[in-house]
């Protein structure tokens, strides 16, 4: 998907050079569509509210108009992208890092789970874009650590699970540190009509880019098993001796049972990593690296996992637990989207 295009050219968008250089160094040769449309228009200030399904390469479509407004020679934070999750953050910081490598764009990424010393030490340095989630964006901005008055843009990736209860207050109040002339770009897979308070009220008037027209299930293959659950394991052992399995995720409902599914898949004589949220962060960072390196074959957990993630080698997703509705089967499944 991340190749058919109008036919425009990211020469078009008479980008910095260094920025060019960047983008083509990535590999990236033409930009796919939800580029061609969200570059353009986010380079012009207007707001976007942009949905797309996964792997067409939204990441970049809001990293670059980032990367192309941030003035360099002004050591404050001017671009915020946040993010539901801390695997997420790194990702995209890594992306920015990449695509700006030949920039001198100071990227910081900042998430709970971390130390907040570390980050607000990492704030005396110059940044000048900050990726992270929201809560601890917000923790440091109400200590005055983390100056958001020159930041014009806002960016919210993963946006409908950013406007879950969970995060929505932060972010609100996060925006009241914002300049007035800020922009705020959303994107998503999937906008529930639960965003229209937001929307109404922070971006009233976005440029709404909208391309996903057709069904996004097309060509996965989707089988049901009915079992028990005494025989859930067994099943799993027979679908691993049947599938062919490049490598997998595997998703429990609970952090017990991620860690209890994760040891039977060990002793079964399987590779299995396994990822929850009451991990150490460190230790998920590893696991997270690892995993998408290559280093294991499986990976067992829970939904916190799921947003956002691009990890090409992943063929089969199996849902151990029923997920708990199918806006998060949805969400499980989408890593065999791209
Ligand atoms: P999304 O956020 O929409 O799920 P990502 O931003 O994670 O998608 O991108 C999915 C994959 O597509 C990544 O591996 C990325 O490097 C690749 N990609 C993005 N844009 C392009 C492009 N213009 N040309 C080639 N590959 C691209
Ligand atoms: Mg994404």
């Amino acid at each position: 998907d991340v190749t058919a295009t109008k036919g425009n050219e990211f020469e078009d968008y008479f980008l910095k050079r260094e920025l060019l250089m960047g983008i083509y160094e990535k590999g990236f040769e033409r930009p796919s569509p939800i580029q061609e449309e969200s570059i353009p228009i986010a380079l012009t200030g207007s707001d976007i509210l942009a949905r797309a399904k996964n792997g067409t390469g939204k990441t970049a479509a809001f990293c670059i108009p980032a990367l192309e407004k941030i003035d360099q020679d002004h050591n404050v934070i001017q671009v915020v992208i946040l993010v539901p999750t801390r695997e997420l953050a790194l990702q995209t910081s890594q992306v920015c890092k990449e695509l700006g490598k030949h920039l001198n764009i100071q990227v910081m990424v900042t998430t709970g789970g971390t130390s907040l010393k570390d980050d607000i030490m990492r704030l005396y340095q110059p940044v000048h874009l900050l990726v992270g989630t929201p809560g601890r964006i917000l923790d440091l901005a109400r200590k005055g650590v983390c100056v958001l008055k020159d930041c014009s843009m806002l960016i919210m990736d993963e946006a409908d699970k950013l406007l879950s209860p969970e995060f929505q207050p932060s972010i609100e109040q996060l925006i009241q540190f914002l300049p007035a002339n800020r922009q705020i770009l959303m994107f998503s897979a999937t906008f529930p009509v639960t965003i229209k308070n937001f929307k109404d009220r922070y971006l009233p008037k976005p440029y709404i880019i909208n391309l996903m027209d057709e069904l996004t299930l097309k060509g996965i293959t989707q089988f049901y098993a009915f079992v028990e659950e005494r025989q859930k394991v067994q099943c799993l052992n027979t679908l691993f001796s049947k599938l062919q399995i490049n490598q997998s995720i595997i998703f429990c409902n609970s952090v017990n049972r991620v860690e209890l599914l994760a040891k039977k898949i060990t002793e079964l004589g399987y590779s299995c990593f396994y990822i929850h949220a009451k991990m150490l962060q460190d230790h998920r960072n590893h696991v997270f690296h690892d995993f998408r390196h290559g280093a294991c074959r499986n990976l067992v957990c829970t939904d916190l996992f799921t947003r956002g993630i691009d990890i090409q080698a992943v063929n089969v997703v199996i849902n151990f637990d029923f997920p708990k509705n199918s806006e998060t089967y949805l969400h499980r499944v989408i890593f065999l989207m791209t």
